[in-house]
């Protein structure tokens, strides 16, 4: 079937008489002794509802965290001591915090490259334990040829992971491009609503399900129930969101680059999200995201609301990103309304 489908299907209770047609809120710290979900921090059935569908659009086995740096960490956490890790350095700021604390500790070793160079990345991953991908990067937007990078990565006996917050599973299926796990912000555009803190892991390796639902069970990094629910709420409409945004990121795309008080866009070519840079720098960034009404300026993205910041506003940002850079994540509006917004406040700056 495909992802519209599935997105719709997938994870929800049999057809019987009188069963709910969506799981409901389970609210259960323990169930009763004799079965397979003993205790909560192991199963809870609104969980399994959305692990069934996000596994179901990956192509694996998910499992639900409490975010998406929880997964992320598990992850990491899979690698033996010293062991080389293999990251974009232009990665999303939790994880290169995350990566650099556990470096700085003698937990691990890092090597950050950059992931458009190929060559670069496929000799780093000589003797690397893991390799992390993220593609398209966050907010550079570059992206990495996970197939070839992913075959070295393998040739190394290394794990392959690919963050895939920005592209979700209706414009990349990185199980199938080669990648051993799939990590999610469930926050951003799998929820989509701006209301959820949730993370996920998919991985199509049956032994590898099982280590990482039992370091996620150990470490309690387990998401609430409410949560879960309305998680899959969301995902219940995420082809329609990311067609939408998708679409009117396009849209914008074609119009910001005649702007004059833009002096680059960078855009993938598919997803919701855009970064431009003002041609006037870091002070023109500041001023334009308080210039507008509809758009807010806030941090995160993927929800059905647009939203935008300066990135370099983040201490862990890396310096190689531009101060004039802003970040759009392009809801699900009407697109001439959104442009008259960014519009009027860009021509108030020059
Ligand atoms: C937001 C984000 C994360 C972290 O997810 P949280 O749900 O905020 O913990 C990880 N990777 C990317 C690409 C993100 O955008």
């Amino acid at each position: 079937m495909k992802p519209a489908t599935v997105a719709v299907t997938a994870g929800r209770p049999p057809h019987e008489p009188d069963r709910p047609l969506s799981e409901p809120i389970t609210m259960a710290s323990t169930y009763v002794a004799g079965g397979d979900l003993e205790y909560g921090r192991y199963a809870n059935p609104t969980w399994t509802a959305f692990e069934e569908a996000l596994g179901a659009l990956e192509g694996g086995r998910a499992l639900a965290f409490s975010s998406g740096m929880a997964a992320v960490t598990t992850v990491l956490d899979l690698v033996g001591h010293d062991a080389l890790v293999v990251a974009p350095a232009h990665s999303y700021t939790g994880t290169l915090l995350q990566l650099g604390d556990l470096e700085s500790r003698g937990r691990i070793r890092t090597k950050l490259v950059d992931i458009t160079d190929t060559d670069a990345v496929v000799a780093a991953c000589e003797d690397a334990a893991l390799v992390w991908f993220e593609s398209p990067t966050n907010p550079a937007l570059e992206v990495a040829d996970i197939p070839r990078i992913a075959d070295a990565a393998h040739d190394a006996g290394a794990y392959v992971v690919v963050d895939n917050t920005f592209a979700t599973p209706l414009l990349q299926q990185p199980l199938s491009l080669g990648a051993d796990i799939v990590v999610h912000s469930v926050t951003k555009f799998l929820a989509g609503h701006s209301d959820v803190l949730m993370g996920a892991v998919v991985t199509d390796d049956e032994q590898l399900h099982g280590v990482l639902k039992g370091r996620r069970d150990l470490l309690g990094a387990t998401p609430g129930t409410l949560e879960a629910w309305l998680a899959l709420r969301g995902l219940r409409t995420l082809h329609l969101r990311v067609e939408r945004s998708q679409q009117n990121a396009q849209e914008l795309v074609r119009r910001l680059a005649d702007h004059p008080a833009i002096g680059e866009v960078r855009y993938p070519g598919f997803g919701g999200i855009v970064s431009v840079v003002l041609a006037q720098g870091a002070m023109a960034a500041d001023l334009l995201v308080h210039k507008t009404s509809l758009w807010v300026h806030a941090t995160s993205l993927g929800g059905v609301e647009s939203t935008f910041e300066r990135r370099r506003r983040w201490k862990a940002e890396p310096a190689t990103i531009p101060e004039g850079l802003v970040r759009l994540s392009v809801g699900v509006e009407d697109v001439d309304d959104l442009w008259d917004d960014l519009r009027g406040a860009l021509d108030d700056l020059t």
